[in-house]
């Protein structure tokens, strides 16, 4: 091609030239509405490193899901706090709604901690969130007659009574579910406690692309132009949107990040 119109596109409705080039190609969630991974390899084409793209935004998967019978609460929905490590000493917290489904765990909440879960590493869940629930068990037990699982009801009025009777039919609280709280033996009080304040479950993985909402890796972004979006290795090629490893939280974030660096790159090109 000509200095002036350097790149060439050869598309279905015929050629083209141009002297800029903008890749707004999205990155892979959801193959089956036309995403591809052209952009990475026009990317790379012109030398620039790829950071492995991955699913984002999407709900968690769980092995022996169905065998622990959590498939069962499918469609509960209910407000949590939610983390992950993302460093050596660093964690990441939402807190949002969890949602069970037959398959695993989505909601807001398991959408947002899914673009920072590190595969092999848990998660955790604090489904009483604000409550020391071993602390209240065991310090408010004295004299109470009512049955355990009773008691979790009321001072955990956010689990669905449900969620409860399924959470109490587990080892070891199923022994006790029945008895009148202040027989419980304070040890289990408090296992039962830390057990939902601190819920540690290790993800098998993703739903995948399939249905992600944003795809987390893409263009190296220390390679491209922070201004403008223009790319260090090649004059006149810009990378916005989803295509660069760019992702957003919830909330309308990858949109604005798309509509953004779009801009970033118009002015610059019109200012050329
Ligand atoms: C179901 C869903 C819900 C979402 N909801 C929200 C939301 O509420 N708020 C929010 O901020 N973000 C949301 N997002 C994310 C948001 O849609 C994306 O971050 C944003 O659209 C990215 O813009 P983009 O221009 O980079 O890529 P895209 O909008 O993905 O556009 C890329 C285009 O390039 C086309 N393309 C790819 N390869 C080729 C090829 N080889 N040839 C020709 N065309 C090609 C694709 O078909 C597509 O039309 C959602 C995404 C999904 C999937």
């Amino acid at each position: 091609s000509s200095k002036k119109t350097p790149f060439t596109l050869s598309t279905s409705k015929g050629t083209f030239q141009s002297t800029y080039l903008i890749i707004a190609s999205g990155g892979l969630a959801i193959p089956k509405i036309g995403a591809t991974g052209f952009g990475y390899e026009v990317a790379k084409s012109f030398g620039h490193s790829i950071i492995p793209p991955r699913p984002a935004l999407v709900p968690l998967q769980f092995e022996h899901w169905e065998r622990d019978g959590f498939n069962t609460l499918a469609g509960i929905a209910l407000p949590v706090e939610v983390s992950t490590q993302i460093g050596k000493k660093k964690t990441i917290t939402f807190h949002e709604d969890l949602l069970f489904r037959h398959k695993g765990l989505s909601g807001p909440a398991i959408l947002q901690i899914s673009s920072y879960w590190i595969p092999g590493n848990t998660i955790t869940l604090n489904l009483v969130p604000d409550t020391d629930l071993a602390t209240k068990l065991c310090e408010e037990k004295s004299g109470k007659k009512m049955q355990l699982d009773t008691a979790l009801e009321k001072l955990a009025p956010n689990l669905p009574k449900r969620f409860v009777q399924h959470w109490m039919s587990q080892a070891p609280f199923a022994d006790f579910a029945k008895r009148p709280w202040a027989d419980v033996p304070n040890k289990i009080l408090e296992t039962l406690g830390k057990s939902l304040n601190a819920w540690e479950l290790l993800p098998s993985g993703t739903d995948g692309h399939r249905v992600a909402e944003a795809t987390r890796g893409g263009v190296k972004t220390k390679e491209l132009n922070p201004r403008t979006m223009e790319s260090n290795l090649a004059e006149n090629l810009y990378f916005i949107g989803d295509v660069v490893d760019v992702v957003g939280w919830l909330g309308g974030y990858n949109f604005g990040w798309a509509w953004a660096s779009a801009i970033c790159a118009a002015n610059a090109i019109t200012h050329k």
